[in-house]
């Protein structure tokens, strides 16, 4: 199949491509609901229509199965945009204001729903579609121009996503840039009115430092390092096989997915025989030979990830297995002892499993706390009263109970991090409130006159009695 190629974009034309669609917000075009609309639908038909290119870009970035590439990139877009599409008159509606004293209802306080202007949108790599498509169809919904700037560690998804943009949508309002760090430094040169930040905190805090000298809102969608708990009244069955799950998917290059798991004592091995047996039922001739596992992206991150486990003092337990030619890294539980150990203290961002033994529930969320105190997800396995008890004494962006990052595959509800996994919430709703601006209106009839009368000096005593 013959795939659109990567190429990058020149960086003398920047300046002019982000001028021309800040020009085209400012001519108004984007406004009515009924050309939001056109454009939602035209991008939902550019997706179906190259579905097959999408594919095929997805497994050649990342092995991605084809299985997921349709329910976490192609669908989850596409019904991402009849979502929208179908509440879209809805979420722009005017709101009538609450909470306001009965003697100023007379101006009839409301809400309107503006676009914030032009935006720059920055995907990551690991969900190419996703994360791209994802934002750029609340920053439509809005009423935003914008420029989509995509993970160029993941070309084929770009080229493809720069394909489908400028065959399917208005180019004057909407496009695509594509490139690394040269073309994403000359993009945060030019005036945005907000940016759409999805990767990791270190590039995260270049893009907020960047954006902060011109006042410039961003929403930072950033990386994981997420716990999940296991406690000695957990089902050890659901447990690894939901864990396994979270972490088998996309070879573990997921943000949400558990960074590391701490366990019960009790429950360490029960838990490892169950997640045995669950490796051996995913993947009956190996992850390997499996065409529902996905490879690492390059490698970089191949070489990255293997430093990690070199540098790891923990016991391989299961998997470990490896193959650089073709970024294949097994599926591996690792026990590690101390939470300084290489596999805890960064991201993985891939398919290591460390767990670590604890005393008990109190343990387990003091060590939370301790590694990362806000961390993406959190993923407390047990009785009700633990997992209560789990959320109380813990911050996260989301969390899953008795599950790993299921929340997070919700695709309406609101999602995103907390202090440094990251600001602002977008899918659903969310995704067109991120790229709106709610604009307090008020309307003063000419009637109201004489009422209005003791605003204005003189400030005399008569008027200071009423
Ligand atoms: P990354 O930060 O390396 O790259 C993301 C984007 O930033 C790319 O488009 C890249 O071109 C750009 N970029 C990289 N270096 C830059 C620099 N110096 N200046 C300006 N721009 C730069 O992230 P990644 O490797 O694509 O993704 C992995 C990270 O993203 C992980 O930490 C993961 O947890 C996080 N992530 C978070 C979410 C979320 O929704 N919270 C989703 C996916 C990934």
């Amino acid at each position: 199949m013959a795939l659109p190629a990567f190429e990058h974009t020149p960086l003398d034309s920047i300046a002019a491509t982000s001028a021309r669609v800040r020009a085209s917000f400012l001519s108004h075009k984007t406004r009515p609901l009924e050309f939001r609309l056109v454009q939602l639908r035209k991008l939902y038909w550019g997706l179906k229509d190259n579905a097959d290119l999408i594919i095929e870009a997805c497994k050649r970035d990342i092995g991605k199965p084809t299985y997921e590439t349709h329910i976490v990139e192609l669908g989850w877009c596409m019904n991402d945009i009849i979502f929208m599409t179908n509440n879209l008159a809805r979420f722009a509606k005017d709101e009538k204001a609450q909470d306001i004293p009965f003697t100023n209802t007379f101006v009839r306080p409301r809400i309107r729903k503006d676009p914030v202007g032009t935006v720059l949108v920055i995907g990551a790599y690991n969900f190419p579609i996703q994360l791209s498509i994802g934002p750029l169809i609340g920053a439509i919904a809005a009423g935003c121009t914008a420029v989509l700037k995509p993970s160029e560690s993941a070309p084929h998804a770009a080229a493809v996503m720069q394909k489908i943009i400028a065959e399917s949508l208005d180019p004057s309002c909407y496009t695509c840039i594509q490139g690394a760090v040269p073309e994403t430094t000359a993009l945060l040169e030019q005036k945005w009115d907000k940016i759409f930040y999805t990767g990791s905190a270190n590039v995260g805090t270049i893009i907020a430092k960047k954006a902060a000298e011109t006042l410039t809102p961003v929403t930072l969608e950033l990386g994981g390092r997420n716990p999940a708990i296991v406690t000695k009244h957990a089902d050890p069955r659901l447990a690894a096989r939901r864990l396994l799950w979270a972490k088998h998917l996309n070879a573990g290059q997921v943000c949400v997915s558990q960074n590391f798991t701490m366990i019960d004592k009790e429950m360490v091995q029960p838990f490892l025989r169950e997640m045995k047996i669950a490796l051996e039922e995913f993947y009956p001739q190996g992850a390997r030979q499996s065409p529902d596992y996905s490879r690492i992206v390059n490698q970089r991150q191949f070489q990255r990830l293997k430093k990690m486990l070199d540098d790891s003092n923990g016991k391989i337990l299961l998997g470990g297995t490896m193959d650089e030619a073709d970024l294949f890294i097994e599926p591996t539980v690792v026990q590690v002892t101390s939470t300084e150990d290489s596999l805890i203290k960064d991201e993985t961002f891939g398919p290591l499993l460390p767990i670590l033994a604890v005393q008990d529930l109190d343990e387990a969320i003091k060590i939370a706390n301790e590694v990362h105190d806000t961390p993406l997800g959190i993923y407390p396995f047990g009785s009700k009263a633990e997992t209560e008890k789990v959320l109380s004494q813990t911050r996260s962006g989301g969390a899953s109970i008795n599950d790993g990052f299921f929340h997070a595959s919700i695709p309406t509800m609101a999602f995103g991090g907390v202090g440094s996994s990251g600001q602002g919430a977008y899918r659903g709703k969310a995704s067109f409130d991120v790229f709106t601006h709610r604009r307090s209106v008020t309307s003063t009839p000419a009637w109201l006159e004489s009422l209005m009368d003791v605003r204005y000096p003189p400030y005399t005593a008569s008027k200071a009695k009423k």
